[in-house]
């Protein structure tokens, strides 16, 4: 009889717990996989799915105005919401269902339920005790709202993406990238929004230019942003809601957005007595191969706050797969991890700012480019992209590359393989463009902006 009833119990089952899981059990070990709300986690249901299919129904307000100048003729579209929502659930469910599926077939045991740790073999799910060789605590996180009076008018992204109708006005509360992003959504479906952020700039920890042409691009598309501004307290109004400033401003609104924040999710799970240990933000600490103070739990994704992004919860969970159950202990690199941020223009970043490059001491060059996009010089419209290369100047090496504009996660994940593997600008530039389009570019930028 072996000893425990699984050789992996795996709480949660997000983009972590399930890839986890399923790499461990296809490696021969005998996995169990607790998820308390929905298969697929934060991600497929109230995060990178949802909240892109929402982006590209933003989207098409301005697609259908900038048409007109290509011929087509005027239109008058109507938004509903409600249909969106509907068929955004619809896809979610079969998502749900094909994460199922995924497990079922890699041999995988879901326990559908709230797991919590009994000690450092053990858990407790529906009343039963369950022993593991291995826990992987995989819970993810939560948005936390700040507790001001009237917090609880507040919504957060989790209720936003089931709103059954959509706000006349809205007040999205936050300056990162979750924030943003929902202020680009309102304003695409036609609410008039305000972005509140207490500093200075939005998107702060990116390049610092980042965060400046994004806000002026918004702005052009009718975001109202309001910097150096804090909500003290929300009350009802007859109609809708008000904010009140720190500065004694109100703002009016139908729908209050806070994306101020999100904290791991490792309250009451039994962790302090299995012997994991916190850190000062109450995340998991874990070592390079994601093993907590326990040695046999370990913790992988958001829960842990390394780089709370999708595809680095699930290299994590192959990670831990490979070093428990396929003899390749294996720590995550997290070096050059590329990321976008889906706000209209989209921005993309991969490696170091400018800001951080210089902070290493070394001498860079920077080249940079506003221009407007071919497409709309017929579109009517006045934006323009921004793209930027930090370079070391000793090694000629690209450090970081960045990029406010249409599909700029698309441009930027060719670009990170380019400086994972190490590029110099001068192979940059012996790369011949792609005519005509915006990402060429990245190939074509010579004159190096003056210091
Ligand atoms: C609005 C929004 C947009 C985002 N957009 C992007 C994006 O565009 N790109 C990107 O890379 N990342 C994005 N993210 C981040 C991404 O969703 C997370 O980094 C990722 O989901 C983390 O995966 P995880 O496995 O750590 O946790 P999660 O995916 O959150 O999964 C944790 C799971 O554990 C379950 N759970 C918690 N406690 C228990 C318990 N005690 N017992 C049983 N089950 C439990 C939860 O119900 C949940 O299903 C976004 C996040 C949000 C909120």
């Amino acid at each position: 009889m072996p000893r425990f009833d699984f050789d992996l119990f795996t709480i949660g089952a997000g983009s972590g717990g399930v890839r986890a899981s399923r790499v461990a059990a296809a490696f021969g070990a005998r996995v169990a996989i607790a998820e308390e709300r929905y298969l697929g986690g934060t991600c497929v249901n109230v995060g990178c799915i949802p909240k892109k299919l929402f982006s590209y129904a933003a989207h098409y307000r301005e697609d259908f105005h900038h048409a007109v100048g290509y011929g087509w003729s005027s239109t008058t579209a109507e938004f509903d919401l409600a249909r969106l929502v509907a068929n955004k659930n619809r896809e979610i469910e079969r998502l749900n269902g094909v994460y199922r599926r995924l497990l079922d077939t890699a041999g995988v045991t879901i326990l559908d339920g709230r797991a919590t740790l009994i000690d450092a073999h053990t858990v407790k799910i529906n009343g039963q005790h369950r022993s593991a060789r291995y826990i992987l605590v995989a819970t993810g996180s939560w948005p936390v709202v700040p507790a001001i009076p009237g917090a609880g008018l507040a919504i957060t992204s989790n209720e936003a993406f089931f709103l059954p109708a959509l706000p006349r006005r809205v007040v999205v509360v936050g300056g990162g990238y979750i924030a943003v992003e929902f202020a680009s959504i309102f304003n695409g479906m036609g609410a008039d929004t305000t972005l509140v952020y207490r500093g200075a700039r939005i998107l702060r920890g990116f390049d610092h230019e980042l965060g400046a042409v994004l806000a002026e691009e918004m702005q052009k598309k009718g975001v109202t942003i309001r910097l150096n501004a804090n909500i003290a307290a929300i009350a009802p109004t007859d109609g809708g809601l008000r904010a009140t400033l720190a500065d004694g401003g109100t703002l009016e609104a139908d729908c209050i957005m806070y994306a101020t924040g999100r904290a791991p999710n490792t309250r009451k799970l039994g962790l302090e007595a299995a012997g994991v240990t916190l850190t000062a933000k109450g995340a998991i600490a874990v070592d390079a191969y994601s093993q907590s103070a326990a040695a046999s739990i370990y913790a992988i994704g958001d829960v842990t706050d390394r780089v709370n992004l999708t595809p680095v919860a699930t290299a994590e969970g192959m990670a831990v797969a490979n070093t428990l159950f396929n003899h390749r202990p294996t720590a995550l690199d997290y070096e050059n991890i590329p990321t976008a941020i889906f706000a209209n223009p989209n921005v993309a970043t991969v490696g170091l700012s400018e800001g951080n490059a210089r902070s290493r001491g070394g001498a860079i060059d920077v080249y940079a480019s506003r221009f407007r996009p071919l497409k709309h010089t017929l579109s009517g419209s006045d934006e323009q992209m921004f793209m930027k290369l930090v370079v070391e100047r000793t090694s000629n090496r690209v450090v970081g590359a960045h990029m406010v504009g249409a599909d700029a996660g698309e441009i930027i994940q060719g670009i990170a393989i380019a400086i994972k593997c190490g590029a110099t600008k001068a192979q940059f530039d012996a790369t011949i463009g792609i005519h005509p389009t915006a990402a060429e570019e990245f190939v074509t930028m010579r004159e190096p902006r003056k210091a």
